[in-house]
């Protein structure tokens, strides 16, 4: 009899909750991992740098296995085939997993604990991606907090150092599997194509959090840790990086509870997902000129500080969070075009792509979401660029021609952009 440790989000072989309770079961442990094909059909560019990012990850798993006489079995296909197929190959006798919150990943493990308890196989599965998950941080009647400040004062309040204990996964090493090893299919195998590696490392300098606060808002900088492709796909622990922002930065530290706070907002209000978090705001006439939301996602708008995050997301999979907020309000409000057009357009582009976040962010930008930004706030792009990139140093790195000739004039004058949404927001939330 063998145990399964499935990996999804999670990948790494350190500080692992579900691992370390396989490991500690008793009996020999089996990591597995699915290619699913549910996911994969959505993705439309073959060369996506997010599957070689993942590849690259099982790839280094493999090998830390290989070297404790074990492997990584890993499948193409759907999860329910993957199971039929490891059902057959192995005598199991229970499946861990860790807890994932997004719709897909709820309905996709209900299914396979259905399937495996079939045969009774049980199905184990544990928080590991965030400090608190569900209902740990609510409020004192039991409701869940849908506004920022008091969701992070009590998440402080309850952190001890209980939460931020590693699991120690390398004392019982021992007891994985021992079987040759199974080899991972090549990208090509499952229909997709290499792509070029630079990937931010996971180990940022101390001291580059430790000035987190004071470097984090310009572009120009190398002053945000990078680390959001690495949480999104568990390459690093948030339990360690947690320890580590709560030693050196406590504006950091606020930036990691913002990442929890929208998986918890997408745990309680599913609906998030394709609807306003705020109702009134689905009556908003939105303009949606497709004209114009292609010139956005060239970055060909005229105004600079929009034009190199957006060529900068093309281009790398990643764009400041300054600049991402500045995109998203100019969509919205100068353009006047559905948040939704531009949550997809990020999901297929960004490499730290995580539903929550991204979902949370463009709600925040388009005033619909919990504890958005005040609609009639409208981000002036031309002053945000005084503040954030005065030198223009990241525009020019983005937009080299800005002060030439080619350069195109704005699609829209802020002044009456900004009439223009005031009106429009103003009209469908009056009603
Ligand atoms: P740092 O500034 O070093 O922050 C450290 C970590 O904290 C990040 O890696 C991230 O995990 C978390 N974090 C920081 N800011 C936020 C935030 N506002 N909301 C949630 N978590 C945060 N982040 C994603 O991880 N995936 C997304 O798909 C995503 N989409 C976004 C869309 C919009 C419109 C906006 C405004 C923000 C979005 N963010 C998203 C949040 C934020 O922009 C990125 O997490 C951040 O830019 C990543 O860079 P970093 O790792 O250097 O962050």
């Amino acid at each position: 009899k063998v145990v399964l440790c499935w990996f999804r989000r999670d990948l790494r072989l350190h500080d692992h909750a579900a691992l370390y309770h396989a490991l500690r079961s008793g009996l020999p442990v089996v990591p597995v991992f699915v290619f699913d094909t549910h996911i994969l059909r959505d993705l439309e560019d073959k060369a996506d740098r997010r599957l070689q990012f993942i590849h690259d990850a099982l790839i280094r798993m493999q090998q830390e296995l290989q070297a404790a006489g074990s492997t990584l079995h890993v499948f193409h296909g759907t999860p329910e085939e993957a199971f039929q197929a490891w059902v057959s190959h192995y005598d199991i006798a229970a499946v861990y997993t860790n807890h994932d919150y997004e719709p897909y990943a709820r309905q996709r493990d209900t299914a396979v604990a259905k399937q495996l308890g079939e045969q009774n196989i049980a199905f184990h599965t544990y928080k590991d991606q965030v400090i608190f998950d569900k209902g740990e941080v609510v409020k004192d009647n039991g409701e869940p907090y849908t506004v920022f400040t008091p969701y992070s004062r009590k998440w402080k309040s309850r952190l001890d150092g209980f939460q931020l204990k590693s699991y120690l996964v390398e004392k019982y090493k021992q007891h994985f599997h021992r079987q040759p090893p199974i080899p991972i299919p090549t990208l090509r195998e499952i229909g997709f194509e290499p792509t070029e590696r630079n990937f931010p490392p996971d180990d940022p300098e101390d001291a580059l959090i430790r000035h987190y606060d004071q470097t984090r808002d310009f572009p120009a900088q190398q002053g945000t840790s990078r680390l959001s492709v690495h949480l999104r796909f568990g390459t690093v622990s948030i339990r360690q990086l947690a320890a580590k922002a709560r030693q050196l930065n406590e504006t950091f530290l606020n930036e990691l509870i913002w990442r929890e706070f929208y998986q918890m907002i997408l745990w309680h209000f599913p609906h998030v997902v394709g609807e306003s978090f705020k109702k009134e705001y689905d009556r908003i006439q939105w303009r949606n000129h497709e004209k114009e939301f292609e010139r956005w996602c060239a970055g060909n708008t005229g105004y600079p500080i929009v034009d190199a995050g957006m060529r900068e997301l093309k281009a790398t999979g990643f764009m400041h969070n300054r600049v991402r907020m500045i995109a998203a309000s100019f969509l919205t409000k100068h353009l006047l075009i559905d948040w939704r057009w531009g949550e997809a357009y990020f999901a297929k582009k960004l490499l730290d792509y995580d539903l929550a976040s991204n979902n949370g962010g463009w709600q925040w930008a388009a005033g619909s979401g919990c504890d958005a930004a005040p609609y009639f706030r409208v981000f002036n792009p031309t002053l945000q660029t005084q503040r954030f990139d005065k030198d223009m140093a990241y525009i020019r790195k983005w937009v080299p021609e800005v002060d030439e000739l080619t350069y195109p004039a704005p699609m829209v004058v802020h002044e009456v952009a900004r009439k223009r949404a005031l009106e429009v927001y103003g009209k469908a939330l009056k009603k």
